[in-house]
């Protein structure tokens, strides 16, 4: 999942930060509220972590914008342990849950769980294209009965495309949204990748899911047959 974590405490941001990409999410950090609505407006993020004491617009004033604009992503707050006013006022702002500072990382990765659980119908946790699924919950990956084992890159390209399956996609959207906008990552280094994930998803398979556009990018979906 994608996943803008908004916190102006550096070493709490870059844990964060950290824990979460090794859950194999895809983070992007925001350390003011302004940033974070910026980005909120520019890019489709699964979830957001947002903390509420923030200097200058801060979490209340962020969730109350994100939902004014009609922006109905997921928003976990994380508040001050005596902050019971904090958690009620957030709440009616339009966030989805909270966690009180201090909190056990395995506590974040649950309530993270359950909030993508009970999201939208395009965050449901299993996506299906042809016989490959995608569990983004447990991250397993399958291709009819055949389990796939992906490194963390691989999953977060997958997810991607699976998630705009049927679109065609360009090296610059899919390198933005899996390595992160300021990413300086070059389109053969993509191109390693999808080959990797080919030979993974598609090899042996007479149905092949993933193709390229030539010249553009690529796109995931079930070959037509003509
Ligand atoms: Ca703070």
């Amino acid at each position: 999942m994608r996943i803008l974590v908004v916190e102006d405490e550096l070493k709490m941001a870059k844990l964060l930060k950290r824990g979460l990409e090794e859950e194999k999410h895809s983070v992007t950090l925001a350390s003011t509220g302004a940033e974070a609505l910026e980005l909120s407006d520019s890019y489709a993020f699964d979830l957001v972590v947002l903390d509420i004491m923030l200097p200058g617009i801060n979490g209340f004033e962020v969730v109350r914008r994100l939902r004014q604009s009609d922006n109905r992503v997921p928003v976990l707050m994380l508040t001050a342990r005596d902050g019971v006013q904090d958690v009620v006022k957030g709440l009616d702002f339009g966030a989805d849950d909270y966690l009180t500072k201090p909190f056990a990382f395995d506590v974040l990765l649950a309530r993270i769980r359950a909030l993508v659980r009970r999201g939208p119908i395009e965050h449901l946790p299993e996506i299906r294209i042809a016989d490959l699924v995608l569990d983004t919950a447990t991250h397993q990956v399958r291709r009819g009965s055949r389990p796939v084992h992906l490194t963390k890159t691989e999953y977060l390209l997958l997810e991607f495309l699976m998630r705009n399956a049927s679109r065609v996609l360009s090296r610059n959207t899919i390198i933005e949204a899996v390595w992160g906008f300021d990413s300086s990552i070059e389109s053969n280094t993509l191109d390693a990748f999808v080959r990797l994930l080919r030979n993974k998803l598609d090899d042996g398979n007479k149905v092949k899911l993933i193709h390229t556009i030539r010249g553009f990018g690529y796109v995931l979906q079930e070959e037509q047959d003509s």
